[in-house]
């Protein structure tokens, strides 16, 4: 057993502003919220209801864009026997340094030690031999939802955690383009899950040669910006081309009777996207929850009255509005608790980033309204009692639309195109470098090396639903003066 690092001042505690400690204010909300408490076991963090409930929301609506695209739920077991792991060279390169292993079973010693999963790729390549015989079995579209291990020796709740909680997907398709065609649909399934529901405002890129998964033959990635310039790698997409199905042997028979190598995808998306949400939208109060993945969406607070019966008509207008949001389908809570003032509850449920609060006096019932008042701008204003739900489902689809707006003008405004390494310096200072570079591995180790930023990706557009990659842009490597083709962003990330 290790110790934690030192995290928070706990639930009730101060919250340290963004611009005196950017790290330090996003361990003190998410204490503030009760996402997270420590575990025993450095690395790894207990999700608490407030936190697990965000996952469920996230894993609701991931699941369901997932299936629309006919992708099936599977599970393989956690433990991978070691040679699994070491029949892809580039793969057990990639993972060695993170792997756990588990050398000892019912009191024995076992023959060959076993890899608590870090990935699936190859028990379940190892089990599609089986599975796929001819061109009738493709594609085959799986996904499933578990955790995985990766040893960490930066731990950081959410966002870099050892064991986390995450969905794989992997499929195998007839050919090349197929394998190619899919891994970009599912990257634009977490680019509209980023946008939509988690108001991320995503760059969607492919990755550099020396930063793609293990084994694979390209990677796809969003890549949102958080408040302090950094970029999150919030999901990403492979195509494995050809090399697991070589790797574990899985051919197919096709239409003109010969036998076909099999091609690969894979794609994840984990836990660290709440911390990516956590991080672009919270504020100097607490978190900030998009209204799509929070756990609790209205929070109704009744202001006693001078006297009994004026607090009972508080109560009741109180209660029905409960009743009424409930039915709506609405998450709603009514903060009934005894011995708070109201100013502390307003607190609480700031803190917890609830994004609409109902406050509900004896001055709001006379005037048949409540003041409804939303957390991502502070805004308050009255809302006719009799048409609560249409103006509750407003403010929560305005308050989504304006997180979204909010992360992507910050994330134009620290962008900058840039032609010389002074640019890159001072850009990736606070932002995004656009910037020509030469596509050598030992130029991006340099700029790594002077400024601790990498290269993110190649920057893909957006049109129609497709992603295409933007003109050709030739001149000078700003970094090395080598010729270059096109620009990568640079940025420094978590
Ligand atoms: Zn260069």
């Amino acid at each position: 057993m290790a110790e934690q690092p030192v995290t928070s001042q706990g639930t009730d505690g101060p919250i340290t502003p963004r611009a005196q400690d950017y790290p330090q204010w996003y361990q003190d909300i998410i204490a503030a919220a009760e996402l997270v408490d420590q575990a025993p076991v450095r690395g790894c963090w207990i999700l608490r209801p407030n936190g697990y409930a965000i996952w469920e929301l996230i894993q609701r609506d991931l699941d369901r864009r997932f299936k629309e695209h006919a992708v099936q739920n599977v599970y393989f077991p956690v433990l991978i026997p070691m040679s699994f792991i070491e029949r892809e060279k580039e793969h057990v390169e990639g993972f060695s340094p993170e792997l756990a292993v588990v050398t000892h079973g019912g009191g024995e010693k076992l023959e060959e030690p076993l890899v608590v999963r870090p990935t699936s790729e190859t028990i379940i390549w190892s089990t599609l031999n089986r599975w796929i015989r001819s061109h009738r079995d493709l594609p085959m579209l799986l996904n499933q939802w578990c955790s995985v291990l990766r040893w960490e020796k930066r731990p950081r709740a959410f966002l870099r955690t050892a064991e986390f909680l995450w969905q794989e997907g992997h499929t195998a398709h007839a050919s090349g383009e197929e394998s190619r065609a899919f891994a970009l649909k599912m990257l634009g399934v977490y680019y509209d899950f980023a946008e939509q529901v988690l108001c991320l405002a995503p760059l969607p890129g492919e990755k550099p040669a020396h930063e793609r998964f293990p084994g694979a033959r390209s990677t796809f990635t969003i890549e949102p910006m958080m408040q302090d310039g950094r970029a999150l790698q919030a999901g990403t997409s492979h195509d494995f081309g050809t090399t697991l199905a070589e790797a574990f042997e899985v051919s197919y028979q096709g239409e003109d009777g010969a036998s076909h190598p099999v091609h690969a995808t894979s794609w994840g998306m984990s836990t660290r996207t709440i911390g990516g949400v956590l991080m672009a939208h919270g504020d100097d109060r607490g978190a900030i929850i998009p209204p799509a993945i929070a756990p609790i969406q209205v929070a109704i607070v009744p202001v006693p009255g001078r006297d009994e019966e004026s607090t009972r008509a508080v109560e009741d207008a109180a209660a029905l509005a409960l009743r009424e949001l409930t039915f709506a389908g609405y998450r709603v809570t009514l903060d009934s608790r005894p011995g708070l003032r109201p100013g502390a509850k307003y607190f609480h449920w700031e803190r917890r980033g609830v994004p609409l609060r109902l406050e509900i006096g004896p001055r709001d019932v006379a005037a048949g309204q409540a003041t409804a008042v939303t957390r991502h701008d502070g805004q308050k204003r009255p809302v006719p009692l009799s048409e609560l739900q249409v103006h509750v489902e407003d403010a929560l689809e305005a308050a989504q639309v304006a997180l979204g707006q909010r992360v992507r003008e910050a994330r134009e405004a620290h962008t900058r195109t840039v032609d010389d390494r002074t640019g890159i310096e001072s850009a990736v200072a606070d932002g995004y470098a656009s910037a020509r570079w030469c596509e050598d591995t030992a130029c991006a180790e340099d700029i790594q090396a002077q400024t601790r930023a990498t290269i993110r990706c190649f920057p893909l557009e957006r049109r129609d639903g497709a992603f295409v990659q933007p003109p050709d842009d030739p001149g000078d490597c700003a970094w090395c003066g080598a010729p270059a083709t096109r620009r990568v962003i640079i940025a420094r990330a978590y």
